[in-house]
């Protein structure tokens, strides 16, 4: 890492959570001072507040926090760059970070921001598991980034070198050629993946799940295995099929996997813990879980909104980030403080039934399950009562098997709903070239039209 990384790090790994992070009074006194800091630094936030007659000076309490109405991609986009730029910074600066959304929404959405704010949101996130926090650490630039191929958020969630596509003699991330419709890219360049992995050595691996499980089942059609190091799964669901995939790609024991959760506009959001925990990083950012108007109770899917914490360049307030969570009770046996949530998936790709969630991408996950049948599947629904489910299935497979998961869907819709299930050799990768598990036309557009829980 650099210089300015480094420092970081010193710092991330002092940091401590209180309990009960979550609307305590020390974040709360964060919240309202990165509130007055964007009210005084930038012109969108008090033109955002005056629309609802309110005023900085006016908000001191929780629930006065809550009632400011939340901001969102759109607004950002908009007022970008001279609305939501704190004063004293421009898109010139050649030392702030540059990212962009991958679009999976729609339109770009460029954020700029103090290298070191991505860096020590990553590192706190990081901190609550001690493998993936001292790989990070160390030479985080030794490490294999597999994603899709114009997936800027691999740029920004750790930011610690530029994409390339082969490893450059300087060092930085060896990033494996993959075809941006990712179940076209041919067994040879899996093969010089491999190799080039081999050669690296790489100190972890930072991958979509479904790009990692592409990666694991050629190292099992080409017997041989993968070089061990931790694999950090980000950018889209990791579901069970792809754990399990990913696991047998290396000798038992495999090393440790781990789930992340970052956004390009953010950076890293939350990590998973050595218990097997997700956790919610409330040392940079102020968490709200929203659902129907109100706080979440424990067990309610319900919608992530943040405030960022740290004064950054582009400071956010209850900044809706259409990610859905599910909070959940307890301490977890790691230690952390840091909340534990379960990530549902993105709001537009729920399956939904007269304006409402039936499924969520995890929920639909937990159902399919991990059969040994099934290498992968997408439910993609088409209209409220229609579903279509695509199944690649390999050798294990047997007629009934696919029954039997089909019932089981079924006994989670609405009456009335059919689906079409087809045995494929294929699947589409989205034109984010992410390669989802799930994905519904009607809840993209209930989202468009301003949907939220
Ligand atoms: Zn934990």
């Amino acid at each position: 890492m650099n210089r300015a990384t480094d420092s970081v790090s010193v710092e991330a790994g002092t940091v401590q959570v209180e309990a009960g992070a979550w609307g305590s009074g020390r974040s709360l006194a964060r919240a309202l001072s990165e509130l007055a800091y964007a009210a005084e630094r930038t012109t969108f936030l008090p033109q955002h507040l005056a629309r609802s007659g309110l005023a900085v000076e006016d908000i001191r309490t929780a629930d006065d926090f809550a009632a400011i109405p939340v901001t969102d991609k759109e607004q950002f986009r908009l007022g970008f760059p001279t609305g939501v730029l704190a004063s004293g910074y421009t898109i010139a600066d050649k030392w702030l970070v540059h990212s962009r959304s991958s679009g999976t929404g729609g339109d770009y959405l460029t954020t700029v921001e103090l290298p070191t704010v991505f860096s020590a949101r990553a590192l706190c996130s990081a901190a609550v598991n001690p493998v993936l926090h001292e790989a990070l650490r160390g030479d985080a630039r030794q490490h294999v980034r597999l994603t899709a191929p114009n997936c800027s958020s691999a740029h920004c969630a750790i930011p610690v070198a530029e994409p390339t596509l082969v490893r450059p003699p300087s060092g930085g991330p060896l990033i494996p050629a993959v075809r941006h419709d990712l179940l076209t890219t041919p067994a040879e360049s899996w093969a010089n993946a491999i190799e080039g992995i081999e050669r690296l050595r790489p100190r972890f691996y930072y991958a979509d799940p479904a790009h990692m499980a592409e990666l694991a089942l050629h190292v099992g059609a080409f017997r041989c295995d993968l070089y061990p190091a931790p694999v950090l799964l980000s950018y889209s669901l990791d579901t069970r099929i792809a754990r399990r995939q990913i696991t047998e790609a290396f000798t038992p024991p495999p090393p440790p996997i781990i789930a992340a959760v970052s956004m390009s506009e953010l950076g890293w959001l939350a990590v998973e813990c050595p218990a097997g925990a997700l956790h919610l990083n409330t040392a940079n950012f102020y968490p709200e879980l929203q659902c129907g108007g109100r706080p979440a109770r424990v067990g309610e899917i319900a919608e992530l909104v943040v405030t960022t914490l740290d004064h950054g360049c582009t400071p956010r307030i209850r900044y809706r980030t259409r990610d859905l969570f599910t909070p959940l009770a307890g301490h977890c046996r790691c230690g952390s403080t840091f909340p534990m949530v379960r990530m549902e998936g993105r709001l537009q790709d729920c399956i939904v039934a007269d304006g409402a969630i039936t499924l969520t991408p995890r929920s639909v996950d937990a159902i399919v399950g991990d059969p040994g049948w099934l290498d992968r599947y997408h439910l993609h629904q088409l209209d409220e009562r229609r579903l279509r489910l695509e199944l690649i299935v390999n050798a294990r497979y047997l007629a009934e098997a696919s029954e039997t998961l089909l019932a089981r869907l079924h006994t989670h819709l609405v009456s009335g709903t059919t689906i079409q299930v087809h045995r494929v050799r294929y699947i589409a990768s989205a034109p984010s070239g992410k390669l989802a598990t799930c994905t519904s036309v009607p809840a993209r557009r209930l989202v468009a039209e301003g949907w939220s829980l």
